[in-house]
């Protein structure tokens, strides 16, 4: 079973995109994760495909009806279609690698992409919508969002990394930023390798990466640290 995204979006061709491209990408084509885009237009109202309306009690904005996009969802999920419905929003929870993770274990995702001002409420009730957040932040339409979802996911896919070991020491794997890198040259405008990564000794160069990871996450993200001190919290 390979994972199965399907993305439901006014934007359709905004996919693969970024995702067309380097490991994704590769993978895509080698069928280690699959994609369909649906255009929640060919659901729209009309002769003009209305897809959204003036918000109930006034504001700025369009909110996206809540027919329309039912009727794309119902038209692109299977009976008992088992995989997590999601809707890409500001107000979800955060995406985590670890929610990663959990995606990448399952047999994939619907993914809806909100525009304008949002989508009517109670879509997201009736259809058992999950919200995910990417961040504190507003991005125009959801389509960003999905892609930084969903490479995030596929590169945790079986045979999608090259080395299988290259995710699991990776920054917020185990609650720790990632230690910092170096390769080629030795020497470079005066700053040097530091000497335990060059010495050979397997168990400093593992202690050395340790001690960075924790002294970079206690710098950067306390709140990280203590969720790693105390792994049942
Ligand atoms: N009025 C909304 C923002 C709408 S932005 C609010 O204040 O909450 C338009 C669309 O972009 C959203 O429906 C959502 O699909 C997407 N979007 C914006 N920011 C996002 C974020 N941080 N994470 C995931 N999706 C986001």
């Amino acid at each position: 079973m390979t994972f199965a995204a399907t993305v439901l979006t006014l934007y359709p061709e905004m996919f693969p995109g970024p995702l067309g491209l380097s490991l994704a990408g590769d993978a895509l084509a080698r069928g280690l994760w699959g994609l369909e885009t649906r255009n929640i237009r060919e659901h729209g109202i009309g002769r003009h495909r209305a897809v959204d309306d003036t918000p109930a009690g006034g504001g700025p904005g369009m909110v996206l009806r809540c027919d329309v996009l039912a009727k794309a969802l119902d038209a692109a999920l299977a009976p008992d279609d088992p995989r997590p419905r999601l809707l890409m929003s500001p107000r979800g929870r955060p995406l985590t690698q670890a929610r990663a993770r959990t995606l990448a274990a399952g047999p994939g995702a619907v993914i809806l992409c909100g525009r304008f001002e949002g989508v009517d409420e109670r879509v997201i009730e009736a259809r058992a919508l999950e919200e995910v957040s990417i961040g504190d932040y507003v991005l125009s339409g959801g389509e960003i969002a999905a892609l930084v979802l969903l490479d995030a996911v596929v590169r945790l896919l079986p045979g999608v990394m090259g080395q299988a070991a290259s995710g699991s020491e990776e920054s917020f794997e185990g609650d720790l930023l990632e230690y910092p890198h170096y390769t080629r040259p030795r020497e470079w405008e005066g700053r040097a390798i530091p000497d335990v990564l060059l010495g050979g000794n397997h168990a400093a160069i593992a202690r050395w990466r340790r001690a960075e990871a924790e002294r970079l996450t206690a710098a950067r993200r306390p709140d990280l640290l203590a969720r790693f001190r105390r792994p049942d919290a």
